[in-house]
């Protein structure tokens, strides 16, 4: 049920509400602001406060005393547990205006945005009923010994997210760690982040109780670093580039912490000739439109048998020639891109594939009556794109797909492996056993068969190999990384 509303108006600048510390709003330390672009008007519809390393000093301390000293280190994970369930209530009871604030932020269609706020709201449920069912075991061991194991929360934990889905990184991010009774400091990202500044004075709302959870939006050069430099910070979560997840890694090494890093991938659809292609053909085009390609797991590679190219290829150019980007009202196949940076790095991939001569087989176009300034671009299928080709190895983060041929089972294998990320894949054929050893042995966190994408599987365990990071988030399996195993060893002869 909707019990609060906010329409276009009340989000036009929108004034920056500051650090949220100990659930409440307190001014940044420097005193400074960041202007908030509506990527498909292209121009400034709200302010973030720009957290420095003062602010990052502040959240940490708050999160420490709620963890050592406060009434969150002391609740039980039935207590943790009830809270996250009223959370994740909240998020639904709030639908309408987080969505609205989701599409505007980040010019998602309406009907994408909707479907994160209630991936959010279901991360916050599952994880919820997991707080209090995650617990060690009994080990045998030598004659006069009792041996258990229990799992601890690290203590404080340190999330910095993307800007590409705000709404669902911060329940992916949070809910597992808060489940397991860590307090955490969030850096959400500048691009987009007011969902989560909104999702915080909601889990006040629920109860969290003071310090449990402390957001503090800023630059990433600035708030960011400063948070995985941070000595009292015990365990780092980050989703982004690989270029700043190295220097996750660096900082904590540095601070003996463990770190979990998911960093995007170039991920392999492969489609075998015998597909069924009437079911295949919308999640190989979806899986690269999805966010206007702004996906870590996005299938960015259609790696297509020989056999049945031109088929494949042609239904594929026939269904991407239809799609059309627009604002998120329009809710259409996709919408703008997060910023003028991220519009500048997708043009200079698909210039440099007219420079490199590789052939544009599809363009999808623009609705008509977009604003003029907003970052869209058409959705853009190129092949066959050469293997060692840029567009066939790095991640453009845009709707550009590449296709591939290859020649049998074998050369699939070796194609889908053969970039430096390993984040997912689907394998898509109606030999089931040939479609199981391939799917064996692909490199990467999560293989589906006849079948693609990991946006609603909040059960599954989801993460990287390689360039893409490691650490799995998502599932039961993320409560491991959001807590260390203690073994007690008793002798009792
Ligand atoms: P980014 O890695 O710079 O930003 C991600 C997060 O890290 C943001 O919150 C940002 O503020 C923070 N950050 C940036 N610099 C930091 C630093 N020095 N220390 C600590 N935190 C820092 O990513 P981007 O520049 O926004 O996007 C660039 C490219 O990264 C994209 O084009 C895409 O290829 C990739 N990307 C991947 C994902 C993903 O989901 N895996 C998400 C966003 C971007």
């Amino acid at each position: 049920m909707q019990n609060t509303t906010a329409d276009q108006a009340s989000l036009q600048i929108a004034p920056a509400k500051g650090i949220f510390i100990d659930n409440e709003w307190r001014p940044a330390s420097s005193g400074a602001a960041i202007d908030v672009y509506a990527p498909a008007e292209g121009t400034v519809f709200a302010r973030i406060a720009a957290g420095n390393v003062a602010d990052i000093d502040r959240a940490v301390a708050a999160a420490r005393q709620a963890f050592e000293s406060g009434n969150w280190g002391r609740l039980t994970g039935v207590e943790r547990g009830r809270l996250l369930a009223r959370l994740g209530q909240l998020v639904l009871d709030h639908i309408d205006e987080l969505t609205l604030i989701e599409a505007r932020d980040t010019s998602k269609p309406m009907k994408q945005a909707r479907a994160d706020i209630l991936a959010c709201a279901r991360y916050f449920e599952f994880y919820g009923g997991a707080a209090d069912k995650f617990h060690g075991e009994t080990i045998p061991f030598l004659n006069g010994y009792f041996v258990a194991t229990e799992r601890e929360p690290h203590g404080v934990t340190g999330h910095i997210i993307p800007w590409n889905y705000p709404a669902q990184m911060f329940g992916r991010s949070l809910a597992p760690a808060l489940a397991m009774g860590n307090a955490t400091v969030m850096k959400p990202a500048e691009d987009a982040c007011l969902t989560p500044l909104r999702l915080c004075e909601l889990a006040a709302e629920a109860g969290f109780p003071e310090g449990a959870i402390n957001v503090v939006p800023g630059l990433g050069t600035e708030a960011g670093a400063a948070l995985i430099a941070h000595k009292g910070v015990d365990f780092l979560s980050f989703t982004g580039s690989p270029e700043v997840g190295v220097l996750v890694q660096s900082e904590a090494a540095r601070n003996h912490i463990g770190c979990t890093l998911e960093l995007g991938g170039k991920s392999p659809q492969i489609v075998f000739a015998d597909v069924d292609l009437d079911a295949a053909l919308p999640s190989l085009v979806n899986a690269i439109v999805q966010n206007a390609g702004q996906t870590c797991s996005a299938g960015a590679r259609l790696l297509v048998e020989k056999g049945g190219y031109d088929r494949i290829v042609t239904a594929v150019v026939e269904r991407f020639a239809r799609l059309r980007a627009g604002t998120p009202e329009m809710d259409l196949d996709l919408g703008a891109l997060i910023s003028r940076r991220q519009h500048e790095r997708v043009e200079r991939f698909t210039t440099r594939a007219a420079a490199d001569a590789i052939p544009l087989l599809a363009e999808g176009g623009i609705a008509e009556g977009v604003p003029s300034a907003g970052y869209f671009v058409t959705p853009k299928l190129f092949g066959p794109v050469p293997r060692s080709n840029i567009l066939a190895r790095e991640e453009v983060f845009g709707p550009v797909l590449s296709v591939i041929p290859f020649a049998d089972e074998a050369d699939a294998i070796v194609a889908a492996n053969g970039t430096d990320f390993g984040l997912i894949a689907g394998v898509w054929s109606q030999d089931g056993k040939r479609a199981l050893r391939v799917a064996r042995k692909i490199k990467g966190g999560q293989v589906y068969i006849n079948a693609y994408g990991a946006g609603g599987g909040i059960e599954l365990p989801f993460g990287g190999v390689k360039k893409s990071g490691h650490g799995r988030e998502k599932g039961m399996a993320a409560l491991h990384d959001f807590t260390t195993l203690k073994t007690l060893v008793v002798k009792h002869d």
